[in-house]
């Protein structure tokens, strides 16, 4: 399986490093032409504004949304997963809209700006090592989406079939198994596909 990592701004390196440590061919995504080739796209952290803007500018909303559409996985983090939200509390304008749910932005005030926690995922057997960095929440999902897993009662990691979103950096540890989770639903994808 081939997954992109949309190489815009953020956090691509060491998500191609967690994508090869669990099994999958991976590649820096730069242009709209390069996701005809891929089975899978992450769309990493980074920072939301600038990440939608360069999206805007090279013709990546309309191409993603395309590709979501072809029932081709989508794995948002942090930043990602802003990009991914229906509603973005506070902003009138939000950015692919593809997931159902509503997203607070940096959620956790500036005493909790960065820290690292164990967190229990559905699906995955033990907690997986979360690094939180200004990160959103999901303040609420509708019909269709899987809350995953909350950190202190609040959404963090959630799923709407194709789509998978995480408030935090999985990429930023050793633990590749939230990749090797996606990874399966891109596996999945293309069995049904074919
Ligand atoms: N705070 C950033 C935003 O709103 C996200 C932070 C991150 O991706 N680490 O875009």
């Amino acid at each position: 399986m081939k997954i992109g990592v949309l190489a815009l701004q953020g956090a691509v390196a060491e998500h191609i490093r967690s994508l090869e440590a669990a099994g999958a061919e991976a590649v820096a995504v730069k242009r709209v032409e390069q996701l005809d080739e891929l089975n899978g796209l992450v769309i990493p952290g980074g920072e939301s504004t600038t990440i939608g803007k360069l999206m805007r500018k090279y013709g990546f909303m309309d191409a993603i949304r395309e590709f979501s559409a072809q029932g081709k996985p989508l794995f948002g983090t942090c930043a990602g997963l802003i990009v991914l939200a229906d509603k973005i509390e506070g902003q009138e304008e939000a950015h692919l809209q593809l997931m159902n749910m509503t997203v607070a932005r940096n959620a956790f005030g500036r005493q909790r700006e960065s820290f690292e926690t164990d967190l229990e995922v559905k699906g995955i057997e033990e907690p997986i090592r979360a690094v939180f960095i200004r990160a959103p929440l999901i303040k609420s999902v509708g019909a269709g989406v899987e809350v995953l897993s909350e950190y202190n009662g609040e959404i963090v990691t959630a799923r709407e079939g194709t789509l998978l979103a995480a408030s935090y950096h999985p990429e930023l540890t050793d633990d590749y198994r939230l990749h090797a989770y996606f990874l399966e639903m891109v596996k999945e994808a293309a069995a049904a596909k074919a």
